[in-house]
Formats: structure tokens, sequence, C-alpha cells
């Protein structure tokens, strides 16, 4: 007889081995294992009696804090459906969301609790509770969790019959190129994702995580699952900046943080200019876009910090590549690791990749040829939650189709060359963009850089930067330009450049460069997405 993967699991295993271990450091609230489980004890037995069933939609805007963390375990127990919520988006948005996920109790921050004043009245959810509710006025009819959640038991719950297929989260991608979708992730998926990651990160009951990246980020919800199964601690972190995230750092011997390069640049920055005290001994685990070669150097050099860069997307649970350096390789200098890490990495285990030319054939395996990466692993959604259009045009013949290209060299390290709608065609020739700001980011003034591709009469696209300076900087776009006619072919290189205070992003930290195309397309009638 086969154990149902299911999500419950990794709870129950720290709670077995780990009981009186700290499992959350949430500010002042310090809490073992055994005590957040009796918490999510009380939450299922207080969701069951608002009527939430089997199969139900229960969604969360929350940072990352305590109350998150417990909730998504409260709702495993009913076997209902996690719907996390970014929380950067605008009210019509948690109004779309909500409303076609079908979503039945809502919990909310009492810090966002704002954002959906505007639209609730067009809500279809039945119940309302909010997380800190005490600090605010709220609406008659809504709850406050804190007072709420006392009425409980901490015993054990009578937990639903449960399928390691049932669906186990509904979770919206970033939005990066367009209209958020639904991707249907099951308990499998995630438990197996779990174990394939815990063991490439070397997760252990010596971690001391901090919860940098969102944890209603398919990569922050996912890792919830190793940390806690692995009895490590999970210190919570409600505002990602950088002087808090240094203070933490410190203060809770900090082992290991998850985040986006646009994270990490910050806290780069901020350690620049402050020198703050740091432990040594972290891993910093890089991933959801690009990062930039020279930010490698800096986490391993100065801050002698381990940069493990990772890829992945939503619909795939999400992690399939990992960029950790193989025993081969350790007597390389270092600037040929650093080379190795910029990349997005190897194929994980439980996990094929390919990348494919337009004939669906693999490419040759010589860091040259570029092609589409196509993935085929047990993380793959089930599918986009009510649409089934969408669905069919990723996943074919059973492998799921990225839409990410790259090219993968002879050790089978993958990298990736740029999504397909960023890539830029000048004059017949594909540009990558990623390696363009690459170059940028070399440029002692830029900060930020993202390249886009605008219009052009003769060539029908030209590469254009947008990029954020330091402020003590004076640059010209002249000089940018030049900057990277010395370092890339011509054609490559931006033909103008836009200097902006800052760069629009998703909730998780990603350059939305369809935002930034719009302004120059629009007129054109060009499918920006
Ligand atoms: P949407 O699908 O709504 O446009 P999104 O694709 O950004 O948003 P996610 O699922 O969060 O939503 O992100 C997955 C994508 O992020 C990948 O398809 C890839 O383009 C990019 N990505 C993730 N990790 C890396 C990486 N290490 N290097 C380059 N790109 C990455
Ligand atoms: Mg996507």
């Amino acid at each position: 007889m086969f154990v149902q993967l299911l999500l419950t699991d990794f709870l129950d295993r720290a709670v077995k081995l780990y009981g009186d271990k700290t499992a959350v450091i949430d500010d002042e609230r310090v809490l073992t294992y055994f005590e957040l489980n009796e918490r999510v004890n009380r939450l299922s037995h207080g969701l069951k009696e608002l009527g939430v069933e089997k199969g139900d939609r229960v969604a969360f805007l929350a940072p990352n804090t305590l109350e998150l963390l417990e909730g998504f375990y409260g709702v495993f127990q009913l076997g209902a459906i996690t719907v996390p919520l970014n929380i950067r988006l605008k009210p019509n948005d948690y109004l779309f969301i909500l409303n076609h996920s079908e979503t039945k109790v809502l919990f909310v921050d009492w810090e966002l609790y704002s954002l959906i004043g505007p639209v609730r009245n067009q809500l279809n959810v039945e119940k309302i509770i909010i997380h800190g509710g005490s600090k605010i006025q709220l609406e008659e009819n809504d709850l406050d969790y804190d007072e709420w959640l006392t009425q409980f038991p901490v015993k054990p719950f009578d937990r639903a019959e449960m399928d390691e297929k049932d669906i186990a989260s509904l979770l919206y991608t970033s939005g990066t190129t367009g209209d958020p979708k639904g991707v249907m992730l099951t308990h499998r998926n995630n438990y197996l994702q779990a174990l394939q990651v815990m063991h490439h990160l070397r997760v252990s009951d010596q971690d001391v995580l901090l919860h940098v990246l969102p944890m209603f980020h398919v990569n922050g919800w996912g890792s919830i699952f190793y940390y806690t199964s692995n009895g490590a601690t999970q210190v919570m972190l409600r505002k990602t900046r950088p002087n808090i995230i240094f203070e933490k750092l410190q203060k809770h011997g900090v082992t290991v943080m998850h985040m986006a390069p646009t994270v990490l640049n910050s806290l780069l920055q901020y350690y620049d200019e402050n020198k703050p005290n740091i432990n040594q001994n972290v891993r910093v685990v890089i991933g959801g876009s690009a990062p930039p070669i020279t930010f490698i150097a800096k986490v391993e050099e100065e801050m002698g910090w381990e940069f493990i860069q990772v890829y992945g997307m939503t619909e795939t649970s999400p992690l399939t590549l990992a960029s950790i350096i193989r025993a081969q390789h350790l007597d390389k200098p270092k600037e040929a690791k650093y080379r190795m890490k910029s990349k997005a990495g190897y194929q994980m285990s439980l996990t094929e990749v390919k990348v494919v030319n337009e004939n669906g054939e693999e490419v040759a395996a010589n860091g040259q040829e570029i092609g589409e990466l196509v993935i085929r692993s047990n993380g793959v959604m089930e599918g986009y939650w009510k649409n089934e259009k969408a669905t069919k045009e990723v996943i074919k013949n059973g492998w799921f189709h990225t839409g990410d290209m790259g090219v993968v060299d002879h050790n089978g390290n993958i990298e990736i060359v740029d999504r397909k709608k960023d890539v830029i065609i000048s004059g017949g020739e594909n540009i990558s963009s990623i390696e363009v700001e690459n170059i940028l980011y070399e440029h002692p003034a830029v900060i930020e850089a993202a390249v886009i591709a605008i219009p052009h009469e003769k060539w029908g696209e030209t590469p254009h930067a947008v990029v954020v300076v330091r402020e003590t900087e004076k640059v010209t776009e002249e000089e940018i330009i030049a900057f990277a006619r010395e370092r890339l072919a011509h054609y490559k290189s931006p033909t103008s450049v836009n200097f902006v205070k800052e760069l629009p992003k998703t909730g998780s930290g990603k350059i939305q460069k369809a935002h930034l195309r719009k302004e120059f397309w629009e007129s054109m009638n060009k499918m920006i997405n």
C-alpha cells in the first residue's frame, strides 16, 4: 500500500520530530512546532464551523506572517484549496481573482483591509476574517481573527479523506506578461517538489529561513513545506526593506533566504552604503528572473554568502533547475564558477527539462543553439483554473511549454536567454534583452535596467533601455549607449535610453517589461502580451 503524498504530512513530521523546537518567529511572537500545530487545529475547527468543505476555496491576502503560514496548513486539513493573493494588486484584481476562484472565505491582514473596501459589495465571498483585526475598525459581519480563533479547541482535527491528486492550491501567476492565470497545483505536485528542492538546497533542522520571498508566490508558498518538514525555524518578514532584513539576519542567525534579483539588488546597495554586520554561511536562493552576473561576485566575495540560482514557474510547482557547482568544478577559478552560477542551472531530480527547436527536436548541447525549454515533471500543474484552452496551449504531448528560451551546454547547464515575449527582433536578428541588461548592470551608475523592443522604421524593432541610476552619479544617454557599444555588437546595443526613478514590478519583485513596452506599441496595435 502506497502512502498518499499530502502536504499535511510536513507539519505532522515536524511535530513528531521537532515538537519543542522553535518553528516560527514573527517579531515578538515565538512558537514551537507544538504550538503552531495547536493554532492550525483551532483554525481547521473554525473553518469547519463556517461551513468550509473539501474542495472549497479559502483565500489569503497577507504579507509573510504567522497567520499566513498557519492558514495554509489549517485549510489543508479540510481538503480545501488555498488561494494566496498577491498583496500588490489593485481592488479590481482582487474582485476578479476572488470571484473567478469562487472563494468562500477570505482572510485579510489588517494593513491590507482597505484594498478590499472598494469592491466588497461585488464580492461573492461568504466571510471575511481580519488578521490583527482589533487594530482597526471592521465592517459589520467581518470577524477579528484572534477573537475568532480562540473560540476553537486545539485538539486534533478529524481530517477530510484526501487523495494526493486533490488540488491544494490555486496560485495565480505573477502577471509579468499579462493577466495572472490561476494555476491548479495538487498535493502530489508540491509534495514531490518539496522533496526535490530540500535535497538540492541542503535544507536541515539547523536552518533558519528568513521568508523574504512572499509566501503568496509559488516559490515562497512551496518553501514552507520543506523548511517545516525538516524542523527549520521560519522567520517572518512583513516588509522587504533592506535594513529590516539585515537586522533580522543578525538577530536570528538566519542561514537561508529566497528572493528575486531585484530584492537582492536592494540588499547589495544597502550593504555598499551602510556596511551592516552580517553573518556568513548564508545561502541566498535567487530566482524569478535572471540575476545579472555582477551580483554573484558581490554576494560571494563581499558578503561571503553562497549564491544559488534557481529557475521555475508557477505552472511547474515551481522549481526545475538549480545552479549548484559540481564537485568536478570546485577548483575552477572563481570567475568561471560565477559564470556557471549565472546560468539557471542543471535539471533537478524528478524533472526532465529539454531545450527544443520549433520542430520539437532537442537543440545541440553546445551552449549556442537557442530553443524553448519544455518540462516534464511531477510538478507540472493540473491546468489553469477554468481555462482549458490556455491549458492546451501550454501542455502538449505531456510536455509543458515554458515560453522561455535558453541554451544548454555539454554539461547540461541551461542558460535562460530570454522570455519569448521579451526577445527583441531587430533586422531579423534575435537579441536577448537579458544579455543587454547584463552589460548595463556593469556600468557603475546603473542600479536597475530593463531592455525592451520598441518600433523602428528600418529594423522593425530596436533595443531601448530604461534605467535607474544612482542619485550621486551623473550620466547621459550617449554615455550609456557608448558603454554598451564598447561591449556588445552594435545591433544589440540600445539605440535610446530613458532614465526613470523606478521600474514597474510585480508583487514578487519582477520587472514588468510588458508595462514598459505598452506606451511604444499601443499606437502600432502590436500584441504586447
Ligand atoms: P505571468 O505568467 O503571469 O506573465 P510570470 O511568468 O512572471 O507571470 P511566474 O510563474 O512567477 O510568473 O514566473 C515564471 C517565469 O519567471 C519563468 O517562466 C521565467 O520567465 C522567469 N524566471 C524564473 N526563474 C528564472 C531565472 N532563474 N532566470 C530567468 N528567468 C526566470
Ligand atoms: Mg509565466
